[in-house]
């Protein structure tokens, strides 16, 4: 039995290629110091998978920015605006970023989520005419490379039909497909390379089979693989990201060497795959969860892999369910985690020790080291039962459907909602967040180190927040908020206030190019010792007669940004968490605060990879959303934000919602995304952004009115209010003023011409 790994972190532990990227683009370390960096990494790396016992090293995993944008390189598909010579490096970081210490700056190609995942790639262009030819050598010669150090190496690249799925068309509509044929003759060429270096395996990922796929694209794996089928090495297919049970019988008839599935989405595919695998094909389990941070519990899983080891003996590989560029480094560095929260996590070295020990179980199960590690599981689920709170179970069971419900239907509540606020037409507020001085965060982190006592931080703070509200009154804001100066992150503040969720030192995940996310971990059951934000609401509104927003992070979004624990249902800890907001949103109301904001800006990246499934997620999400809302009293108006458009295929749970008002970015689009909202006649009050807060650019006034012209089209001036596209926290004052200012005349504008 083979342990196969999919691919490393790239990141280092300590986040040393970061480091280094971003020295290299400041023109602090040159070329050759950036590359030594890099291949210190990768020897690392290799080492610590070959001392944990995997045979055939990922090689292709690591990437100086993304390694879809390193295919794309190695394919010769890079967009003429930053191919300026031949390709080097700076080429690469042209194309992801618009400029590189040499060449000239050119617009960075777009950059989009990698399926389900926070990761994100570049995507692809193609040109109708697209040639494909291996012009950059980085992946044979890191598989040359990691032999040179003594290992026998996999390459692990993106198949063709998924690479070819995630790309984009430029210059003209035309159908990506066409070009399959060249790609191939590229994938052969490649391949063909592999092999003369004695490479015996290449790993080809085909995620898209996590999709639904129409005939057309499944026939172009079909005829990929058949294809494929004549290079000179053999082809491990793998999928992940969730089951591909729905394709099983396209999977099973593809001409592959080996296929790998991620088990830890779907268990019923060992069963259906291993049945029909024909004579010599290698089944690689991903039985280890690749896109989390929990130690497995092995002694289950060696009962469940126990009859397969027996049927396929050495065509049973066992693997992460996916690449462990999801999860952080290396658990060992951490010291300053609780000893509780320690035992229940396995960073990506880790996996790779419970991988081995998983091999283990399964050969020598009556071995003394193999009973050590069944007490150890043994443990692990004793600690976990241990992480469940009794208090929480019993308001969860104790919920009704009142719970999940306003008191009145959303006409009668603006009624209340009008006569207690006494708002204009076309209010205007913004989405929460101020600019974060250099000031501020200088602040916290001395607070954060002990140099600022926690008074003098709360004072400090306070001037910020007297600040923040002294401007708005001088811009003649309607709805202010107090700027959340108090907050790095919108979910990490209230994780670390939260009971149940824990944070790490360097538990850090790439997010895309030399950036991380540092995700909290929900690890038991979730609740709310005391207040998150009632006294900086409380003292904000204190300033001013005019009403402050309380600005509250929604019970999804805390969900997805976190690491979530598996042995309930996420749908269980969204109420939970659901719980622990709608608490706060009662104490913000008792305290007088008359409008409170939930933002929800991840509630669409939660969708699941099939459509299918779709409606199942919606259904817990917007439930989680209302157990949050519900608790208030008609004339208190709930807010949500969203910071993307597109509503489509989601419009009618946006609504099932209820929110009093909802926030979206439209300022891009020109009001186009209120299309859906208009079609779908969506009651209840929207705030369609007029400010693109992403650029340093000034909306004028002008500008705005057209905007909200464009909005009046589509939606009754009656729901509309006026508002930027999301916070302002990366901006700086200098440009958020005379935005707002702006924007404030122009809704004076057009209340004028009524
Ligand atoms: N209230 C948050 C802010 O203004 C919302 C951020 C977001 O939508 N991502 O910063
Ligand atoms: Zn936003």
């Amino acid at each position: 039995m083979k342990l196969n790994s999919l691919g490393f972190p790239r990141i280092g532990r300590q986040r040393e290629l970061k480091f280094a990227l971003e020295q290299y683009w400041r023109e602090e370390i040159n070329q050759t110091e950036l590359q030594a960096i890099a291949a210190d990494l990768r020897r690392t790396h290799w080492q610590w998978q070959a001392d944990a016992g995997v045979e055939l090293l990922p090689v292709g995993d690591f990437a100086f920015y993304d390694h879809v944008l390193t295919l794309s390189a190695t394919l010769g598909v890079v967009p003429e605006r930053h191919l300026q010579g031949d390709i080097d490096l700076d080429t690469l970081f042209r194309v992801a970023r618009g400029r590189a210490p040499t060449g000239t700056p050119a617009p960075a190609a777009q950059m989009t989520k990698f399926f389900n995942t926070n990761y994100h790639y570049i995507v692809p262009e193609l040109k109708e005419d697209q040639q494909f030819n291996l012009s950059w050598p980085q992946l044979w010669q890191e598989a040359e490379e990691a032999i040179a150090q003594g290992h026998q190496v996999k390459p692990v690249l993106l198949g063709p039909v998924t690479y070819l799925h995630l790309a984009k068309t430029v210059g003209g509509k035309f159908n990506k497909l066409a070009l399959l044929p060249s790609l191939l003759a590229a994938y052969e060429q490649l391949l063909a390379k592999f092999a003369s270096l004695g490479v015996t395996w290449v790993q080809l990922d085909e995620p898209i089979l996590a999709l639904e796929l129409d005939a057309e694209w499944q026939q172009a794996l079909r005829s990929s693989y058949q294809q494929l089928h004549g290079a000179p090495v053999k082809v491990l297919l793998a999928s992940y990201y969730g089951s591909i049970a729905h394709h099983h019988e396209l999977v099973s008839s593809l001409p592959v060497a080996g296929l790998h599935l991620d088990i830890v989405s779907d268990r019923e595919q060992l069963a259906l795959f291993a049945d029909s695998l024909a004579a010599e094909q290698v089944l690689s389990a991903g039985v280890i969860n690749g896109r989390n941070v929990w130690a497995a519990e092995l002694d289950l899983l060696a009962e469940t892999l126990a009859p397969y080891a027996h049927q396929l003996g050495d065509r049973l590989w066992l693997a992460p369910s996916c690449s462990l560029l999801h999860t952080p480094v290396d658990l060992s560095v951490e010291q300053q985690l609780a000893p509780e929260l320690k035992a229940l996590l396995a960073f990506a070295k880790q996996k790779l020790v419970e991988l081995q020990e998983l091999q283990l179980l399964l050969n020598e199960p009556l071995s003394a080291q193999a009973k050590a590690i069944c007490e150890r599981c043994q443990q692990l689920r004793l600690q976990r039962q241990q992480s469940r709170d009794a208090e929480v179970a019993a308001r969860l069971a104790a919920l009704t459907a009142q719970d999940f419900q306003r008191h009145s239907v959303f006409a009668l509540r603006q009624q209340a909602q009008q006569q207690k606020l006494q708002l204009p037409l076309l209010p205007t507020t913004t989405i929460g967040s101020f600019p974060q001085t250099q000031a501020v965060r200088h602040l916290r982190s001395r607070w954060r180190k002990g140099e600022v006592s926690a008074a003098e931080y709360q004072n400090q703070l306070q001037q910020v927040t007297k600040d923040t509200i002294e401007r708005q009154l001088k811009l003649g804001i309607d709805v202010l908020v107090h700027g959340e100066a108090e907050r790095t992150d919108m979910v990490e503040y209230f994780g670390e206030q939260l009971a149940g969720v824990g944070f790490t030192q360097y538990g850090w995940v790439q997010s895309y190019g030399s950036r991380c996310v540092k995700p909290p971990l929900i690890y038991a059951d979730v609740s709310r010792p005391q207040p998150m934000t009632l006294d900086w609401a409380t003292y904000a509104q204190s300033l001013t007669d005019k009403p402050v927003k309380g600005m509250l992070t929604g019970p999804v979004t805390i969900l997805h940004w976190s690491f979530c624990r598996e042995d309930i249902s996420r749908e269980t800890v969204a109420n939970q968490l659901a719980l622990a907001i709608r608490d706060e949103v009662a104490d913000l109301e008792q305290a007088g605060i008359g409008i409170i904001q939930i933002d929800e800006p991840a509630f669409r990246e939660g969708l699941p990879l099939k459509q299918s499934d779709w409606q199942h997620y919606l259904d817990w999400a917007v439930a989680a959303f209302r157990l949050s809302a519900s608790a208030v009293q008609d004339h208190t108006q709930i807010h949500t934000h969203m910071c993307y458009s597109e509503f489509n295929n989601t419009i009618a749970a946006i609504a099932a919602m209820d929110a009093d008002v909802i926030t979206i970015e439209t300022s891009r689009s020109q009001m186009q995304l209120l299309d859906v909202f208009e079609a779908f006649e969506y009651p209840n009050e929207i705030g369609p952004g007029v400010y693109d807060i992403h650029s340093p650019n000034i909306p004028t006034e002008a500008e705005i009115v057209a905007l909200m012209e464009k909005a009046a089209e589509r939606i009754g001036l009656r729901q509309l209010w006026i508002n930027p596209d999301c916070g302002l926290k990366t901006r700086q004052w200098e440009e958020v003023e005379p935005a707002l200012r702006n924007m404030v005349n122009a809704a004076r504008e057009l209340r004028r011409r009524l």
